[in-house]
């Protein structure tokens, strides 16, 4: 009997600790708050626990050329919409029309845009979800897209090609990078969590690098990188980064989670790849070294006069 009691107390102790289904990042553990960091998320939901989880470290020479993963079609990446950018406690969301599509790429259907986030650091680290032989980046643009056919993200989760998550990388500049302006500004009015404000008019296009410098990407199959941790996403990681100031990157640093507490280092570590392959495109190296050739090719021959 006494056992018992002491196991349910044991039990009630443990549900005190830790509230199911809430879960937070590294950096908002103290003793004060105690919730479900990264290691503790199958807590939160056991998908977490699962083998093909997301983010993970691309370790570049074990990857493998796959000639189906061609250029993308960006489609309506140009059109300007007028969206909202939200504070919703872990991140700085923005929902996207569903009219900008993805195609190509080695997808199998077209996937149109539901929503982009960040993942970033803090003032002293580097703060992407993803690293590169072991490398991380200041931060992680995320552009989640579902299945054409779909109309909810939570149905795209039950496919497990469902999403696919467009991942890019962003880089220290000196100068300041003016096309994220509206995004930046914007950020003072979503201080607080569960913060909401109409955004200036942005096209996704404009937080990108240019479409030409797109063609070399790592493909492969993971999860959601939060709760629920979902495996239903079929991932790209763009080689070309997105130039970001200091200063621009320092503004996401003021942004607070529920408890107040500075947003920083909104990252989940890099996970197990359980035998999974990382693949690459090859087009940009291949069209390079192919220009270079036939360039070689022709002042050996003595054909440069051609051109
Ligand atoms: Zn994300």
């Amino acid at each position: 009997m006494q056992q018992l009691l002491f196991t349910l107390a044991l039990l009630s102790f443990l549900a005190l600790d830790t509230e199911a289904g809430d879960w937070c990042y590294q950096s908002q553990f103290s003793c004060d708050h105690q919730c479900n960091t990264p290691n503790k998320w199958d807590h939160a939901n056991s998908d977490c626990d699962g083998r093909y989880q997301s983010p993970i470290n691309v370790v570049t020479r074990k990857t493998l050329l796959d000639e189906r993963l061609t250029p993308f079609k960006f489609t309506n990446y140009q059109q300007i919409f007028r969206g909202f950018i939200k504070n919703n406690g872990h991140s700085v969301q923005v929902g996207v029309p569903h009219l900008s599509t993805i195609s190509g790429g080695g997808l199998s259907t077209t996937y149109k845009a539901v929503q982009f986030h960040l993942h970033w650091g803090n003032s002293k680290g580097p703060g992407s979800e993803h690293t590169i032989d072991g490398e991380q980046y200041p931060m992680e643009l995320h552009i989640v897209h579902m299945k054409h056919h779909y109309t909810d993200l939570s149905t795209a989760l039950a496919d497990q090609e469902g999403v696919a998550v467009l991942g890019f990388f962003y880089e220290k500049s000196n100068s300041a990078n003016r096309k994220y302006d509206p995004i930046i500004t914007s950020l003072r009015s979503i201080k607080a969590a569960n913060g909401n404000t109409s955004l200036p008019p942005v096209s996704l296009a404009q937080l990108l690098p240019p479409e030409q410098n797109l063609t070399s990407f790592y493909r492969y199959k993971g999860s959601l990188t939060t709760p629920g941790c979902t495996e239903a996403v079929v991932w790209t990681l763009f080689e070309n980064t997105i130039p970001l100031s200091s200063d621009q990157l320092r503004a996401f640093f003021d942004l607070k989670f529920h408890d107040g507490k500075p947003m920083v280092d909104t990252f989940r570590p890099v996970q197990p790849l359980n035998g999974r392959q990382v693949f690459r495109s090859g087009a940009t190296v291949a069209l390079t070294s192919t220009a270079l050739l036939v360039a070689a090719l022709a002042s050996a021959l003595g054909l440069s006069q051609l051109n």
